[in-house]
């Protein structure tokens, strides 16, 4: 980290811009029900700072259930989520984490055809008046390069490929210095010659960027290429945790007739 961010952190933004520090996360015995169907059982997963962590397994397992836990967007029934040992859902406010910030890449990109490139990344930063217009021109450039599309801030969102146009959305989560970031199902809508583009984007970024990632796919060769750790949720349990070496050997016939079936 460091050398990215020292350019940015001489003044001319707000205090609260600090450089993002990988959060750990500890999620035990949650539990998430909707009506009568369990989605979520007795989910009990850590997380470590600065880790690069997938949750495979087959759709509407409850995969994007889990990421919306941690991002606040939904409630556990029971359980408890904790950010560097602070319950999120926490009621008194001195038992919460110290602020954190967190950013979701979403399966559709979600940006603003109608904007350039380096409007879309720097949005979140004009809007909020986080720095001074040509610090937030540096820090565009600087996003942008994290992602292998330095010097395409006047490109017309419009234009872009999807693989390109999923880079943009990296670069303007990046934007917020988050501590965590969530991709969910990142390469729904692209080919395997542009996920295997992304998985490199994805894990480069560790390299400069002190950040915890989490990343849900049912794309095992995506996973396995990009994860330090994974787990397999299957009908809303964790079956299997470990490093992608450990699931490939994993004996569990659910898991190995998972990654029979989906890898090429
Ligand atoms: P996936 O593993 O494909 O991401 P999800 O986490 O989206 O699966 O969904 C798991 C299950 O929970 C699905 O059966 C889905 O229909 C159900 N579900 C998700 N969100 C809600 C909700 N807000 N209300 C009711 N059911 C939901
Ligand atoms: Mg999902």
């Amino acid at each position: 980290p460091g050398s990215v961010f020292e350019e940015e952190n001489q003044g001319e933004c707000i205090a609260e811009y600090t450089e993002p520090h990988g959060v750990d996360i500890r999620i035990e015995m949650l539990n998430k029900s909707f009506g009568d169907l369990h989605v979520l059982k007795d989910i009990d997963l850590e997380i470590r700072a600065g880790e690069t962590f997938s949750i495979i397994g087959p759709s509407g397992t409850g995969k994007s259930v889990l990421l919306k836990h941690i991002v606040k967007l939904v409630k556990p029934d029971s359980g408890r989520i904790l950010i560097d040992g602070h319950d999120i859902f926490a009621k008194k406010p001195k038992d919460a984490p110290r602020e954190y910030r967190y950013s979701m890449v979403f399966q559709t990109s979600a940006l603003f055809n109608s904007l350039t490139v380096g409007e879309n990344v720097g949005l979140w930063l004009r809007e909020k008046r986080i720095c001074n217009e040509a610090r937030i021109r540096r820090i565009i450039r600087q996003k942008l390069r994290l992602v292998g599309l330095e010097g395409k801030e006047d490109f017309m969102t419009s234009e872009l490929s999807g693989g390109m146009k999923k880079r943009v959305a990296i670069a303007r989560s990046l934007a917020m210095n988050p501590d965590l970031i969530l991709y969910d199902e990142p390469t729904a809508e692209l080919d395997p010659v542009t996920s295997d583009e992304l998985a490199r984007v994805i894990m480069d970024l560790k390299k400069e960027v002190n950040l915890t990632s989490i990343i849900v796919s049912h794309d095992l060769n995506f996973a396995f290429y990009l994860s330090d750790r994974v787990a397999m949720i299957h009908e809303g349990r964790i079956i299997e945790i470990g490093t992608p070496a450990e699931l490939k050997a994993s004996e569990n016939p659910v898991v190995k007739n998972f990654i029979f079936t989906t890898t090429k």
